[in-house]
């Protein structure tokens, strides 16, 4: 993580997503997290069978695959379930925005402190935790894997906080 230091603009990485040299790399980008559904009506986490590896249906916790010797109902938190989050947000500075940057499992894990802690959120939680960050100037740092076909690269976002007034940082960001 503390390899992570090239410092750089939205329009930047987007251009040097789509340059033909290493398959990935890292930036540190200071941006405005400009979308964050936290507390949406999507689903953000899956449960997956940790004996078989299938995804668990969030409803009935049981794991439908035949094969599996896990066949019968799991609790949430418990060690025979593996909980996933699938937390999307976008990021804006003034030379454009990240769509659709995937919160890795470790940097979801800091905000929003316990995934166990997150289920367990009521709607009103989940907005003031959304607004923790939305709107706000962060100081990310990604991993950007390339492809080459039209897909978009997928991005992740590995550390985030929160840094108040862009005032506090203008200096260290770059023009391009
Ligand atoms: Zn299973």
């Amino acid at each position: 993580m503390s390899a992570i230091t090239d410092i750089m603009t939205c329009k930047r990485i987007l251009v040097q997503s789509h340059e033909r040299t290493s398959p990935q790399f890292t930036a540190v980008l200071y941006a405005v997290v400009s979308k964050f559904n936290v507390d949406g009506l999507i689903p953000l986490i899956f449960n997956k069978c940790n004996l078989c590896g299938m995804y668990v249906e969030n409803v009935h916790l049981m794991c439908i695959n035949p094969e599996c010797s896990m066949n019968l109902n799991m609790e949430v938190g418990s060690d025979e379930l593996e909980s996933i989050l699938n937390i999307r947000l976008s990021l804006t500075d003034c030379t454009g925005t990240l769509e659709n940057c995937i919160l890795h499992h470790q940097a979801a894990t800091k905000i929003l402190s316990e995934i166990n802690n997150f289920q367990n959120m009521n709607m009103d939680q989940k907005t003031e935790l959304k607004w923790k960050y939305l709107f706000t100037n962060c100081k990310i740092k990604l991993v950007v894997t390339k492809t080459y076909q039209e897909e978009k690269p997928t991005i992740l976002v590995v550390d985030i906080v929160n840094k108040g007034p862009i005032l506090q940082f203008i200096s260290c960001i770059p023009i391009y």
